[in-house]
């Protein structure tokens, strides 16, 4: 099993919220994208079933992004 997530390279989520330095977003990202939980990814079954995602305002956790967390940097 994969420890990082294969779909970094192509995914909306990571684009956009990938690189972002406040905690919430560093940890989401070391949790799914980076670390062991990418297969518990909403947007990675998508890809995994060769579905492209058209929404990367959804969490991996398949909940809409909160709108406070927008603002976090
Ligand atoms: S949001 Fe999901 S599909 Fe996108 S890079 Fe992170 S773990 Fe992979």
């Amino acid at each position: 099993m994969e420890k990082h997530c294969p779909y970094v390279e192509r995914c909306g989520f990571f684009d956009k919220y990938g690189h972002r330095s406040s905690r919430t977003w560093k940890n989401l990202v070391a949790l799914y994208c980076q670390g062991g939980l990418c297969h518990c990814c909403t947007l990675y079954r998508r890809y995994a079933t060769g579905r492209l995602s058209l929404e990367d305002d959804l969490l991996p956790t398949g909940e809409p992004v909160p709108l406070p967390f927008h603002a976090l940097p």
